[in-house]
């Protein structure tokens, strides 16, 4: 990304700022549907989409966005204002640990973490900053296929565990699912979601926490609420289709 120019034109800020407020207006719809007290975190998701855009959300109050890919986290992160609660949400390896921890000062959370070993750096680089705690989704395989990221449930415990004493500058925030698209489409109950709901009230039993479900993108967010989601990651909706990700 070199574009560094941070200014919407006015009639993109208009578009962006109708097609959040309108996903705002359906979360709200659908919490008070179920009579949820609390309403669900957007999350608006900007991958490979221009700064400039979530400028135009930031001037109307957006501060929660999420991003895939390190680098263009990075540098998103250097020209956009530093109260933007940042999450990155995409494919983490294990040497972009530090990167994360030590170049994003505003990183507010990291949803994706699905190893000890990448809880363990995370925490590392991140003492030896000055900077806030990072908040930590685990990220569930809750389809069980192969090529998707994310732990086992029955892994989930162990590292919870190991989050909660071992790494004083992560704070567990809750659980995460991509889910998969069958399940999405499937009639009746979203069994990704119906897993993630499953293991948070497992994890209350065992470690009596009350953990967040970060669960829902564009296509699904209203289910996602109806069984329990408490922060949805949005972006198409929003921003409209996303150009192929070459390069990355
Ligand atoms: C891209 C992405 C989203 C947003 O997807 P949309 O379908 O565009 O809303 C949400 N979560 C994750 C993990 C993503 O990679």
């Amino acid at each position: 990304m070199s574009e560094t120019n941070i200014e919407p034109s006015v009639e993109r800020a208009q578009e962006l700022v109708e097609n959040a407020s309108a996903v705002l207006l359906r979360i709200e719809k659908c919490s008070t549907a179920i009579s949820r007290e609390k309403t669900p975190r957007l999350v608006c998701v900007s991958k490979l989409k221009p700064a400039s855009d979530i400028m135009a959300l930031y001037r109307k109050g957006f501060r929660h966005f999420g991003e895939n890919y390190v680098q263009e986290l990075i540098e998103k992160s250097k020209i956009l204002p530093k109260d933007i609660k940042w999450h990155f949400i995409g494919g983490l390896q294990t040497n972009k640990c530090k990167d994360l921890a030590k170049k994003i000062e505003n990183l507010y959370a990291v949803e994706t973490i699905d190893s000890i070993k990448k809880a363990h750096k995370l925490n590392e680089q991140r003492s030896g900053t000055d900077y806030p705690i990072i908040n930590i989704y685990i990220q569930v395989n809750t389809s069980g296929e192969e090529q998707k990221s994310g732990c086992n449930p029955s892994e989930c415990l162990e590292l919870a565990q190991y989050i909660l004493t071992q790494c004083p500058n992560l704070k567990l925030e809750g659980l995460m699912t991509i889910g998969s698209i069958a399940a999405s489409t499937s009639s009746g109950k979203n069994q990704d979601f119906e897993k993630l709901v499953q293991l948070k009230t497992s994890l209350k039993q065992e470690l009596n926490i009350d953990l967040e479900l970060s669960m829902g993108m564009s296509a699904d967010f209203e289910e996602a609420i109806k069984e329990g989601s408490t922060s949805v990651r949005v972006g198409s909706t929003i921003f409209g289709s996303r150009p192929p990700n070459n390069g990355h």
